[in-house]
Protein backbone atom coordinates (compact mmCIF):
# COMPACT_ATOMS: atom_id res chain seq x y z
CA UNK A 1 0.00 0.00 0.00
CA UNK A 2 1.38 3.75 -0.95
CA UNK A 3 1.83 5.84 2.24
CA UNK A 4 -1.59 7.59 2.82
CA UNK A 5 -1.58 11.32 2.11
CA UNK A 6 -4.36 14.36 3.13
CA UNK A 7 -3.60 15.02 -0.76
CA UNK A 8 -1.05 13.12 -3.33
CA UNK A 9 -0.50 15.52 -5.27
CA UNK A 10 2.46 13.19 -6.25
CA UNK A 11 0.15 10.04 -7.49
CA UNK A 12 -1.91 12.92 -9.37
CA UNK A 13 1.13 13.80 -11.29
CA UNK A 14 2.01 10.18 -12.17
CA UNK A 15 -0.96 9.93 -13.41
CA UNK A 16 -1.35 14.08 -15.57
CA UNK A 17 2.44 13.98 -15.97
CA UNK A 18 2.78 14.20 -19.63
CA UNK A 19 -0.21 16.39 -20.37
CA UNK A 20 1.34 18.85 -18.03
CA UNK A 21 4.92 18.71 -19.02
CA UNK A 22 3.66 19.58 -22.73
CA UNK A 23 1.54 22.24 -21.19
CA UNK A 24 4.54 23.69 -19.24
CA UNK A 25 7.20 23.53 -22.03
CA UNK A 26 4.75 25.66 -24.47
CA UNK A 27 4.90 28.20 -22.44
CA UNK A 28 8.47 28.00 -22.19
CA UNK A 29 9.20 28.00 -25.53
CA UNK A 30 6.56 30.86 -26.28
CA UNK A 31 8.59 32.96 -23.60
CA UNK A 32 5.15 34.61 -22.63
CA UNK A 33 5.10 34.05 -18.81
CA UNK A 34 3.04 37.03 -17.94
CA UNK A 35 -0.25 37.63 -19.44
CA UNK A 36 0.50 35.01 -22.39
CA UNK A 37 -2.37 33.24 -24.54
CA UNK A 38 -2.82 30.42 -21.85
CA UNK A 39 -4.37 32.66 -19.38
CA UNK A 40 -6.92 34.13 -21.89
CA UNK A 41 -7.76 30.92 -22.90
CA UNK A 42 -8.25 29.24 -19.27
CA UNK A 43 -10.34 32.59 -18.39
CA UNK A 44 -12.64 31.34 -21.09
CA UNK A 45 -12.72 27.67 -20.27
CA UNK A 46 -13.53 28.16 -16.71
CA UNK A 47 -15.83 30.79 -17.43
CA UNK A 48 -17.78 28.01 -19.68
CA UNK A 49 -17.56 25.59 -16.99
CA UNK A 50 -18.73 27.57 -14.24
CA UNK A 51 -21.78 29.06 -16.49
CA UNK A 52 -20.82 32.63 -15.60
CA UNK A 53 -20.09 35.63 -17.53
CA UNK A 54 -16.53 36.90 -16.23
CA UNK A 55 -13.45 35.24 -15.03
CA UNK A 56 -10.89 37.33 -14.27
CA UNK A 57 -7.79 35.84 -12.87
CA UNK A 58 -5.52 36.73 -10.50
CA UNK A 59 -2.26 35.83 -8.45
CA UNK A 60 -3.96 33.67 -5.40
CA UNK A 61 -7.17 33.37 -3.31
CA UNK A 62 -6.38 35.82 -0.88
CA UNK A 63 -5.73 38.42 -3.42
CA UNK A 64 -9.12 37.36 -5.18
CA UNK A 65 -11.21 38.02 -1.37
CA UNK A 66 -8.95 41.54 -1.54
CA UNK A 67 -9.61 42.65 -4.98
CA UNK A 68 -13.33 41.98 -4.34
CA UNK A 69 -13.37 43.57 -1.70
CA UNK A 70 -12.04 46.96 -3.38
CA UNK A 71 -14.59 47.38 -5.83
CA UNK A 72 -17.90 47.81 -3.63
CA UNK A 73 -16.83 51.27 -2.66
CA UNK A 74 -16.73 50.56 0.84
CA UNK A 75 -15.44 53.03 3.27
CA UNK A 76 -13.25 52.63 6.29
CA UNK A 77 -15.50 51.62 9.22
CA UNK A 78 -17.94 49.68 7.00
CA UNK A 79 -18.91 46.64 8.21
CA UNK A 80 -18.37 43.36 6.75
CA UNK A 81 -19.77 40.17 8.09
CA UNK A 82 -18.36 36.64 7.76
CA UNK A 83 -17.70 33.49 9.54
CA UNK A 84 -15.42 32.95 12.14
CA UNK A 85 -15.04 28.97 11.24
CA UNK A 86 -12.60 29.39 8.09
CA UNK A 87 -9.25 30.02 6.56
CA UNK A 88 -7.98 33.34 7.51
CA UNK A 89 -7.83 34.80 4.60
CA UNK A 90 -11.66 35.79 4.44
CA UNK A 91 -10.76 38.01 7.66
CA UNK A 92 -7.50 39.44 6.88
CA UNK A 93 -8.09 40.93 3.70
CA UNK A 94 -11.42 43.24 5.55
CA UNK A 95 -9.12 44.28 8.65
CA UNK A 96 -6.22 45.27 5.87
CA UNK A 97 -8.61 46.92 4.27
CA UNK A 98 -9.84 49.08 7.08
CA UNK A 99 -13.34 47.31 6.91
CA UNK A 100 -15.12 46.72 10.33
CA UNK A 101 -14.70 42.76 10.47
CA UNK A 102 -17.79 41.23 12.36
CA UNK A 103 -17.72 37.72 12.68
CA UNK A 104 -20.24 35.10 13.44
CA UNK A 105 -20.71 31.34 14.37
CA UNK A 106 -21.01 29.08 11.83
CA UNK A 107 -24.08 26.08 11.70
CA UNK A 108 -23.01 23.56 13.65
CA UNK A 109 -23.90 20.75 11.61
CA UNK A 110 -22.75 22.27 8.09
CA UNK A 111 -20.37 24.25 9.25
CA UNK A 112 -20.96 27.03 7.34
CA UNK A 113 -21.91 30.66 8.31
CA UNK A 114 -25.29 30.71 10.16
CA UNK A 115 -27.66 32.69 8.70
CA UNK A 116 -29.74 33.45 11.72
CA UNK A 117 -26.50 34.81 13.04
CA UNK A 118 -26.12 36.83 10.30
CA UNK A 119 -29.08 38.19 10.53
CA UNK A 120 -28.61 39.18 14.12
CA UNK A 121 -25.24 40.80 13.12
CA UNK A 122 -26.85 43.14 10.80
CA UNK A 123 -26.74 46.85 11.89
CA UNK A 124 -27.39 50.11 9.43
CA UNK A 125 -23.90 50.27 9.35
CA UNK A 126 -23.48 46.47 7.61
CA UNK A 127 -22.07 46.84 3.94
CA UNK A 128 -21.30 43.42 2.96
CA UNK A 129 -21.96 39.83 3.60
CA UNK A 130 -18.84 37.00 3.10
CA UNK A 131 -20.33 33.58 3.29
CA UNK A 132 -17.61 30.76 2.78
CA UNK A 133 -18.48 27.40 0.89
CA UNK A 134 -16.92 25.68 3.75
CA UNK A 135 -14.93 22.10 2.88
CA UNK A 136 -16.17 21.60 -0.64
CA UNK A 137 -20.62 22.46 0.46
CA UNK A 138 -22.58 26.01 -0.12
CA UNK A 139 -23.64 28.39 2.34
CA UNK A 140 -27.16 28.32 2.45
CA UNK A 141 -27.12 31.05 -0.31
CA UNK A 142 -30.39 31.69 -1.08
CA UNK A 143 -31.32 32.58 2.15
CA UNK A 144 -28.29 35.19 2.26
CA UNK A 145 -29.13 36.54 -0.71
CA UNK A 146 -32.63 37.46 0.19
CA UNK A 147 -31.27 39.04 3.12
CA UNK A 148 -28.52 41.25 1.06
CA UNK A 149 -31.49 42.31 -1.13
CA UNK A 150 -34.06 43.64 1.84
CA UNK A 151 -30.76 45.20 3.64
CA UNK A 152 -29.11 46.19 0.25
CA UNK A 153 -26.12 44.06 1.19
CA UNK A 154 -22.81 43.28 -1.38
CA UNK A 155 -22.36 39.65 -0.96
CA UNK A 156 -18.95 38.07 -1.67
CA UNK A 157 -18.89 34.16 -1.93
CA UNK A 158 -15.56 32.76 -1.04
CA UNK A 159 -15.59 29.38 -2.83
CA UNK A 160 -12.02 28.68 -2.44
CA UNK A 161 -12.99 25.34 -1.29
CA UNK A 162 -15.83 24.54 -3.75
CA UNK A 163 -14.84 24.72 -6.92
CA UNK A 164 -16.91 22.58 -9.07
CA UNK A 165 -19.64 22.16 -6.17
CA UNK A 166 -23.21 22.59 -7.64
CA UNK A 167 -25.92 25.53 -5.38
CA UNK A 168 -29.33 23.99 -6.32
CA UNK A 169 -32.04 26.16 -5.41
CA UNK A 170 -35.54 26.20 -5.30
CA UNK A 171 -36.81 25.89 -8.44
CA UNK A 172 -34.36 22.74 -8.49
CA UNK A 173 -32.08 24.53 -11.36
CA UNK A 174 -28.23 24.22 -10.17
CA UNK A 175 -25.93 26.79 -10.17
CA UNK A 176 -21.82 26.66 -9.54
CA UNK A 177 -20.67 27.66 -5.94
CA UNK A 178 -18.98 31.28 -6.61
CA UNK A 179 -21.69 32.44 -9.08
CA UNK A 180 -24.78 33.38 -6.98
CA UNK A 181 -23.10 36.40 -5.05
CA UNK A 182 -22.44 40.17 -6.60
CA UNK A 183 -18.64 38.50 -6.94
CA UNK A 184 -17.11 34.71 -6.33
CA UNK A 185 -13.53 34.14 -5.38
CA UNK A 186 -11.40 30.86 -5.42
CA UNK A 187 -7.89 29.95 -4.93
CA UNK A 188 -5.78 27.57 -6.85
CA UNK A 189 -3.76 26.96 -4.15
CA UNK A 190 -2.03 23.38 -4.81
CA UNK A 191 -3.92 21.09 -2.54
CA UNK A 192 -7.55 22.96 -3.59
CA UNK A 193 -10.03 21.12 -5.92
CA UNK A 194 -8.95 22.31 -8.72
CA UNK A 195 -4.91 23.31 -7.77
CA UNK A 196 -2.14 24.35 -9.93
CA UNK A 197 1.43 23.65 -8.77
CA UNK A 198 2.22 27.35 -7.27
CA UNK A 199 -0.45 30.39 -6.27
CA UNK A 200 -3.06 31.26 -8.22
CA UNK A 201 -6.91 32.51 -7.86
CA UNK A 202 -9.61 34.03 -9.60
CA UNK A 203 -12.97 35.88 -9.48
CA UNK A 204 -16.27 35.20 -10.83
CA UNK A 205 -19.26 38.04 -11.36
CA UNK A 206 -22.00 38.37 -14.01
CA UNK A 207 -21.68 42.34 -13.75
CA UNK A 208 -19.84 43.54 -17.14
CA UNK A 209 -18.57 46.88 -14.41
CA UNK A 210 -17.30 45.01 -11.79
CA UNK A 211 -15.54 42.58 -13.94
CA UNK A 212 -13.80 45.21 -15.82
CA UNK A 213 -12.89 47.28 -12.64
CA UNK A 214 -11.59 44.10 -11.14
CA UNK A 215 -9.33 43.66 -14.50
CA UNK A 216 -8.13 46.80 -13.97
CA UNK A 217 -7.40 46.62 -10.32
CA UNK A 218 -5.35 43.49 -10.49
CA UNK A 219 -3.17 44.93 -13.13
CA UNK A 220 -1.89 48.00 -11.85
CA UNK A 221 -5.33 49.94 -12.30
CA UNK A 222 -4.86 49.99 -16.24
CA UNK A 223 -6.71 49.03 -18.81
CA UNK A 224 -4.37 50.51 -21.55
CA UNK A 225 -1.01 50.23 -20.60
CA UNK A 226 0.82 53.05 -18.68
CA UNK A 227 -2.69 55.20 -18.48
CA UNK A 228 -3.76 54.38 -14.89
CA UNK A 229 -7.57 54.88 -14.34
CA UNK A 230 -7.68 52.69 -10.93
CA UNK A 231 -5.33 52.64 -7.67
CA UNK A 232 -4.20 49.06 -8.07
CA UNK A 233 -2.03 46.09 -7.45
CA UNK A 234 -0.25 43.22 -9.26
CA UNK A 235 -2.03 40.55 -9.20
CA UNK A 236 -1.68 38.44 -12.14
CA UNK A 237 -2.32 34.34 -12.64
CA UNK A 238 0.91 33.54 -14.62
CA UNK A 239 1.11 31.63 -17.23
CA UNK A 240 2.53 28.17 -16.70
CA UNK A 241 0.06 28.04 -13.68
CA UNK A 242 -2.82 28.81 -16.75
CA UNK A 243 -1.72 26.17 -18.86
CA UNK A 244 -1.64 24.00 -16.16
CA UNK A 245 -5.05 24.84 -14.87
CA UNK A 246 -6.05 24.35 -18.26
CA UNK A 247 -4.91 20.87 -17.89
CA UNK A 248 -6.40 20.13 -14.61
CA UNK A 249 -9.88 21.90 -15.54
CA UNK A 250 -10.72 18.95 -17.90
CA UNK A 251 -10.35 16.38 -14.78
CA UNK A 252 -12.32 18.46 -12.14
CA UNK A 253 -15.39 16.36 -12.50
CA UNK A 254 -14.19 13.16 -12.65
CA UNK A 255 -11.43 14.31 -9.66
CA UNK A 256 -14.66 15.78 -7.32
CA UNK A 257 -16.83 12.40 -8.03
CA UNK A 258 -14.06 10.68 -6.81
CA UNK A 259 -13.66 12.14 -3.91
CA UNK A 260 -17.56 12.01 -3.44
CA UNK A 261 -17.24 8.20 -3.69
CA UNK A 262 -14.74 7.74 -1.40
CA UNK A 263 -16.72 9.78 1.67
CA UNK A 264 -19.56 7.95 0.61
CA UNK A 265 -17.55 4.84 1.85
CA UNK A 266 -16.60 6.69 5.09
CA UNK A 267 -19.93 7.74 5.90
CA UNK A 268 -21.31 3.99 5.19
CA UNK A 269 -18.51 2.99 7.57
CA UNK A 270 -18.86 5.19 10.16
CA UNK A 271 -22.49 5.62 10.23
CA UNK A 272 -23.00 3.02 12.89
CA UNK A 273 -20.19 4.36 15.25
CA UNK A 274 -21.63 6.16 17.44
CA UNK A 275 -18.69 7.98 18.64
CA UNK A 276 -18.13 9.97 15.75
CA UNK A 277 -20.71 12.19 13.22
CA UNK A 278 -19.98 12.09 9.59
CA UNK A 279 -20.30 15.77 7.29
CA UNK A 280 -24.15 16.81 7.22
CA UNK A 281 -25.03 16.97 3.87
CA UNK A 282 -27.31 20.01 3.37
CA UNK A 283 -30.12 19.95 0.86
CA UNK A 284 -29.03 22.48 -0.96
CA UNK A 285 -25.29 21.82 -2.34
CA UNK A 286 -23.82 19.08 -3.81
CA UNK A 287 -20.76 18.59 -1.62
CA UNK A 288 -17.06 17.96 -3.43
CA UNK A 289 -15.31 16.98 -0.70
CA UNK A 290 -12.51 19.00 -0.33
CA UNK A 291 -12.05 17.96 3.23
CA UNK A 292 -13.93 14.96 4.76
CA UNK A 293 -14.63 16.25 8.30
CA UNK A 294 -15.68 14.05 11.04
CA UNK A 295 -17.26 15.22 14.53
CA UNK A 296 -15.38 13.30 17.36
CA UNK A 297 -17.51 13.05 20.61
CA UNK A 298 -16.61 13.00 24.30
CA UNK A 299 -12.86 14.63 23.71
CA UNK A 300 -11.61 11.98 22.05
CA UNK A 301 -10.58 14.22 19.05
CA UNK A 302 -6.81 14.34 19.85
CA UNK A 303 -6.54 10.90 20.94
CA UNK A 304 -7.54 9.59 17.71
CA UNK A 305 -5.74 11.90 15.95
CA UNK A 306 -2.68 10.59 17.54
CA UNK A 307 -3.88 7.07 17.21
CA UNK A 308 -4.39 7.62 13.07
CA UNK A 309 -0.33 9.00 12.99
CA UNK A 310 1.16 6.01 15.01
CA UNK A 311 -0.80 3.85 12.10
CA UNK A 312 0.78 6.26 9.82
CA UNK A 313 -2.50 7.80 8.61
CA UNK A 314 -2.44 11.46 8.60
CA UNK A 315 -5.46 13.58 9.89
CA UNK A 316 -5.64 17.40 10.32
CA UNK A 317 -7.88 19.49 12.31
CA UNK A 318 -9.38 22.60 10.12
CA UNK A 319 -9.38 24.61 12.27
CA UNK A 320 -7.63 24.62 15.39
CA UNK A 321 -7.85 27.86 16.93
CA UNK A 322 -11.23 30.47 16.61
CA UNK A 323 -10.21 33.58 14.82
CA UNK A 324 -11.49 35.76 17.42
CA UNK A 325 -8.85 34.38 19.67
CA UNK A 326 -6.09 34.93 17.65
CA UNK A 327 -3.38 37.74 18.57
CA UNK A 328 -4.22 39.59 15.07
CA UNK A 329 -7.73 40.14 16.32
CA UNK A 330 -7.54 40.43 19.64
CA UNK A 331 -8.57 44.48 18.79
CA UNK A 332 -12.01 43.08 18.03
CA UNK A 333 -12.74 43.18 21.79
CA UNK A 334 -14.12 39.42 21.31
CA UNK A 335 -14.50 37.76 24.43
CA UNK A 336 -13.33 33.77 24.53
CA UNK A 337 -17.05 32.87 25.13
CA UNK A 338 -18.66 35.24 22.31
CA UNK A 339 -18.78 31.84 19.85
CA UNK A 340 -19.78 28.82 21.41
CA UNK A 341 -20.27 27.03 17.94
CA UNK A 342 -16.78 28.01 16.50
CA UNK A 343 -15.21 26.89 20.20
CA UNK A 344 -17.03 23.42 20.28
CA UNK A 345 -15.93 22.71 16.56
CA UNK A 346 -12.39 23.56 17.06
CA UNK A 347 -12.24 21.02 19.64
CA UNK A 348 -14.28 18.49 17.67
CA UNK A 349 -13.41 18.33 14.33
CA UNK A 350 -10.78 15.96 12.02
CA UNK A 351 -10.15 16.09 8.39
CA UNK A 352 -9.29 12.45 7.42
CA UNK A 353 -7.49 11.73 3.82
CA UNK A 354 -9.55 12.52 0.96
CA UNK A 355 -8.22 12.62 -2.36
CA UNK A 356 -9.21 11.51 -6.07
CA UNK A 357 -6.49 8.97 -6.02
CA UNK A 358 -6.81 7.11 -2.98
CA UNK A 359 -6.61 3.63 -3.54
CA UNK A 360 -9.51 1.12 -2.18
CA UNK A 361 -6.33 -0.40 0.54
CA UNK A 362 -5.88 2.66 1.68
CA UNK A 363 -9.41 3.45 2.52
CA UNK A 364 -10.03 0.28 4.19
CA UNK A 365 -7.25 0.76 6.35
CA UNK A 366 -8.48 3.62 7.40
CA UNK A 367 -11.46 3.30 7.96
CA UNK A 368 -10.32 -0.39 10.21
CA UNK A 369 -8.49 1.88 12.17
CA UNK A 370 -10.89 4.30 12.87
CA UNK A 371 -13.80 1.43 13.74
CA UNK A 372 -10.68 -0.36 15.86
CA UNK A 373 -9.85 2.85 18.00
CA UNK A 374 -13.68 3.41 19.10
CA UNK A 375 -14.12 -0.72 19.81
CA UNK A 376 -11.36 -0.46 22.79
C1 LIG B 1 -7.27 28.49 0.47
C2 LIG B 1 -8.27 29.46 0.92
C3 LIG B 1 -8.13 30.84 0.69
C4 LIG B 1 -6.86 31.48 0.20
O1 LIG B 1 -6.33 31.03 -0.95
P1 LIG B 1 -4.77 31.30 -1.28
O2 LIG B 1 -4.71 30.99 -2.73
O3 LIG B 1 -3.98 30.38 -0.44
O4 LIG B 1 -4.48 32.73 -1.00
C5 LIG B 1 -9.18 31.67 1.04
N1 LIG B 1 -10.28 31.21 1.62
C6 LIG B 1 -10.43 29.90 1.89
C7 LIG B 1 -11.69 29.45 2.54
C8 LIG B 1 -9.44 28.99 1.57
O5 LIG B 1 -9.60 27.70 1.86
Amino acid sequence: MREIQMVDLKAQYEKIGPEIDIAIKSVLESTAFIKGPDVKLFEEELQKYMGVKHVVSCANGTDALYLAMMVPGLKPGDEVITTNFTFVSTVEVVALLGLKLVIVDPDPGSFNISVEAVKNAITPKTKAIVPVHLFGQCADMESIMELAKKHNLFVIEDAAQATGADYILKDGTTIKAGTIGHIGTTSFFPSKNLGCYGDGGALYTNDDALAKKLRSIANHGSKVRYHYDDIGVNSRLDTIQAAILRVKLNYLSKFNSARKAVANQYDEAFAGCHSISVPERVSYSSHIFHQYTIKVKNGKRDELKKFLESKNIPAMVYYPGPLHMQEAYSNLGYKENDFPVTAALCKEVLSLPIHPDMEQEQIDYIILNILKFFDK
